[in-house]
């Protein structure tokens, strides 16, 4: 069962009254714990096993752990903005939310009330007014999701989710693990199908062939590369263009922007 518009609505409208009360204008006025801190939510780091972060909600305070080895700042501060999601929407559901990565997946497959803690995530460290302008500015590519991800300090996934999902251009984003497609992100005009998750990537996708070297630098995607439509979607016939990057090497997990020709 999926949830209703209000449930995304109340995300966003709870997003947005935080980023008015404390004067977020800038991403770089994001600064996510100080936030958490006024709304009485303290946040460490410590081992976790099985889960990415998890919430305490206690009678008027609430304790949020990160999980320590999670290397990337972007997917660190999208883990404190979800639980600040549950802390704000979901208070007095549940003493404790311990939330996995495929909680925190922004490709529709969690359950109702975390993927309203991802959209309320999403709104907080993507807002809207200041983001549609920069999805607008030029076309999606890798090195966008590159320059986007820097300035909002999110990770390359959720940046690419939603640049995928604003953007006016027709393209798709398709993640893929191990050459075979994860979740994908298309504008609602998109005349690319969806992508079939599981779906082995044929052999002629040039994500196949691409390589990572630390640090991870746009200059390492591939692409532009002209290649059968067929090799992403099965039974299409003619080409598309696509571009991929190496974000983890084991197992590997890969970023494609598509656009057909
Ligand atoms: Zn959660």
């Amino acid at each position: 069962m999926g949830l209703t518009d209000s449930g995304f609505e109340a995300a966003y409208d709870q997003a947005q009254r935080l980023l008015d009360r404390f004067c977020v204008s800038d991403p770089k006025d994001l600064l996510l714990e100080g936030i958490a801190f006024r709304l009485d939510v303290l946040v460490t780091d410590g081992p976790i096993r099985a889960a990415d972060a998890w919430l305490l909600l206690g009678e008027r305070c609430g304790l949020v752990r990160v999980r320590d080895s999670i290397r990337w700042n972007g997917q660190r501060r999208f883990c404190i903005a979800h639980e600040l999601g549950h802390w704000t929407l979901h208070r007095g559901l549940q003493q404790k939310w311990v939330c996995t990565e495929s909680d925190m997946s922004m490709n529709g497959s969690a359950k109702p009330l975390e993927r309203q803690a991802n959209w309320f995530a999403a709104e907080l460290l993507m807002p809207d007014c200041l983001f549609q302008p920069e999805a607008c500015a030029s076309p999606p590519s890798i090195r966008r999701i590159v320059q986007l991800a820097e300035r909002f300090c999110t990770s390359l996934s959720s940046t690419g989710l939603r640049l995928l999902q604003k953007t006016p251009a027709d393209a798709a984003l398709v993640s893929t693990k191990n050459g075979e497609v994860q979740w994908d992100s298309r504008p609602a005009h998109a005349t690319l199908p969806r992508a079939r998750q599981g779906f082995r990537v044929g052999p002629e996708a040039v994500v196949h062939s691409v390589s990572l070297e630390e640090p991870l630098t746009p200059d390492q995607a591939v692409g532009p590369v002209e290649v059968p439509r067929s090799a992403w979607y099965p039974d299409q016939e003619g080409s598309l263009l696509e571009e991929s990057i190496l974000l983890i090497q084991n197992p590997r997990v890969a970023l494609s922007v598509l656009t057909p020709i």
